[in-house]
This record gives structure tokens, C-alpha cells and sequence, in this order.
């Protein structure tokens, strides 16, 4: 596995690879499952799987949330290495932004609603550290996670938008065994938040079985002791963020009557 720091070097990595596909999957580190399984997925489909690790600061709207974010480098780079992960692409801030920002994809429809809602400019710096980096590993296929179901659709969007020539690939949310959807912030929970997070997932599925309304199971989400930032029907899906603690939890679950499009199924 090849360790790749500059983007020079990363130039040259794309230009001497020769023929056959590259898949891409962009993280920001603390793998875990969810991750691997996009890992393993850009291995099967391509000739060559390269992923980066980059806590992109331009997505972060809150200061103490990306001074927490866990940064466990040597154990991401060992789990990369035993999933056979051809280069890992681990750049620094000021290389990716030598501009220091100024230059940026900007979406103005979805990118403004739900996580958007609450998280301003998030998506912007998304869209802009995504757009780098497909530029620089110009992969055939990129692998994105629906647990960011919003983050795919605006990624798949800019993708078509600017003629990319790379293949967007949902890949579906893993999940623990107890149903909560596998994070990187999940490790941020004390023990006690780790016991009830559980309900999210399950009170959420419930809620579309059952053809709940969002009102009715954000008030059961509130008294299992969550606060709820939103849940909303979009796109044949019920999406929801809520925080336990200090730690944010995003989900979402396949069949709510969104207004935009007929149920999907799973
Ligand atoms: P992150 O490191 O949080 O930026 O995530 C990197 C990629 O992994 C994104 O495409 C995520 O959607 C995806 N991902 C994270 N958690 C999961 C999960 N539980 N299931 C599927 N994909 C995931």
C-alpha cells in the first residue's frame, strides 16, 4: 500500500497507473465497517482501490466538533492495508486549499435544506474538498455511503452538473447489530449514550412501518431522550438528525411517501 502526503506525488501516482479502473472512496479516517465496506466494494469493481483520509476543516461549521473528531491514523492506515487498499492519499490542509478557501462549490436548493439547515456552508465545503479530490484521483467509480444520503445525492448532482467523468456508487448504510447506523462519532458516545442510541434507528424504521408522521416520532425520539434537530420525508425516504449528548447522529430509512418521488425499495 502506497502512502501518498503531497499532491504532486498524487499527480504522479495518477498519470504512472496504466490501464485498468480505479475505484476512489473518500473518507475522513476513524474507519470502520461502513467504510471497509466501501473499500472492499472499489477493490471488487476496479483494478486498483484508493482511498484518502482528510478531516476537511472547510465542512465543519462547528469548532469544537472538528477539534473532537477522532484522528486514529496508524489504526486506519493498518485496517487499509489488511483490506488491500492500493494507495491511501492523506493530504495536508494548506495543500488542499492554497487559496485558503476563496474558491468553492457552491449548491443553492438541497444543500440549504435538512443537515444543511443546521450546518451552514457544510455542504459547500463538501461539494469543493469532493470536486478536489476527484479531480486529483480521477477514478472511473466513487463510493459513497447513503447513511449520508444527502451528502450522495448533492455529490451525484454536482457529478452530472459539471460532466465529471467519474461514476457515483451508493453503497447502503451499515449498521451495528443493535440497528445504530455504523459512525465515526459513534466512539464519542459515553457508555450511556451508547445504550440508548439504538432507539434512533429503531423509532425511525418503526415510524415508516407504522406510516407515523414526523411529528409523531420526533416526540417519541425527544422522550427516549433525544433532541431532534429534524426529521423530514424526502426522495422515497424518512432523514433524521439528532444529538445525544455532545455527539450528533444522522440516519435515514428507506420508504416514507416523500413529496418529491414514490417510495424506493431496500
Ligand atoms: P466519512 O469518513 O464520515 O466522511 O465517510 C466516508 C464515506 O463512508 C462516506 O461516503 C460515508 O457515507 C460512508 N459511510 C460512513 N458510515 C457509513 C455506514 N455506516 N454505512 C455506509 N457508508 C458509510
Amino acid at each position: 500500500m502506497r502512502v501518498v502526503a503531497t499532491i504532486a506525488a498524487l499527480q504522479a501516482a495518477r498519470r504512472a497507473r496504466g490501464a485498468g479502473d480505479t475505484g476512489f472512496v473518500p473518507t475522513m479516517g476513524a474507519l470502520h465497517e461502513g467504510h471497509l465496506a466501501l473499500v472492499r466494494r472499489a477493490r471488487a469493481e476496479n483494478s486498483r482501490a484508493w482511498v484518502s483520509i482528510f478531516v476537511n476543516p472547510a465542512q465543519f461549521n462547528d469548532p469544537g466538533d472538528l477539534q473532537r473528531y477522532p484522528r486514529p491514523l496508524e489504526a486506519d492506515l493498518e485496517i487499509l492495508r489488511a483490506a488491500g487498499t492500493d494507495l491511501v492519499f492523506l493530504p495536508h490542509e494548506q495543500d488542499v486549499y492554497p487559496d485558503g478557501y476563496r474558491y468553492r462549490v457552491a449548491e443553492n436548493d438541497l444543500s440549504l435544506k435538512f443537515c444543511g439547515a443546521r450546518r451552514p456552508g457544510h455542504f459547500d465545503g463538501v461539494l469543493t474538498v469532493v470536486l478536489k479530490l476527484l479531480l486529483l484521483t480521477r477514478p472511473q467509480r466513487a463510493y459513497f455511503g447513503e447513511k449520508d444520503f444527502q451528502q450522495l445525492r448533492l455529490v451525484d448532482g454536482m457529478v452530472r452538473a459539471f460532466f465529471l467523468d467519474t461514476e457515483i456508487i451508493p453503497c447502503a448504510v451499515m449498521r451495528e447489530p443493535d440497528g445504530l447506523a455504523m459512525s465515526s462519532r459513534n466512539r464519542l458516545l459515553t457508555r450511556e449514550e451508547r445504550a440508548r442510541a439504538p432507539a434512533f434507528h429503531r423509532l425511525l424504521a418503526r415510524s415508516v412501518a407504522e406510516r407515523q408522521s414526523t411529528d409523531a416520532v420526533a416526540a417519541d425520539l425527544e422522550q427516549e431522550g433525544f433532541t431532534v434537530e429534524y426529521i423530514e420525508d424526502h426522495d422515497g425516504r424518512r432523514l433524521a438528525a439528532v444529538r445525544l449528548g455532545t455527539v450528533r447522529l444522522i440516519d435515514n430509512v428507506v420508504g416514507a411517501a416523500g413529496r418529491d418521488s414514490a417510495p424506493a425499495p431496500e
